[in-house]
């Protein structure tokens, strides 16, 4: 019976893993091309995903056919934004 021979401190035995409540994103990049800032949500900054969200760029950060339509009801919707708040 050596197995309680060690270091009382470290009596729990509970390999030292990174906590759970801790998602590794911190290291992930914004995927908009020309964004150098932390992705927060699906792989976007904040404002890249409300762009992603209003389909002003793609999954993979590429803009799509159609950007200057969207860009322009993006534009108007935070406007509103700025208005409201
Ligand atoms: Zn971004």
């Amino acid at each position: 019976m050596g197995k309680n021979k060690g270091n009382p401190d470290q009596k729990k035995g509970a390999p030292s893993a990174p906590a759970n409540n801790v998602v590794n994103l911190a290291s992930f990049k914004c995927a908009a091309e020309d964004c150098n800032l932390k992705s927060r949500k699906f792989g976007f900054c904040e404002e890249h995903y409300e762009q992603f969200k209003f389909g002003l760029i793609k999954k993979d950060g590429t803009k799509p056919s159609d950007y200057t339509e969207k860009f322009k009801h993006y534009e108007k919707f935070q406007a509103q934004k700025k208005h409201a708040a």
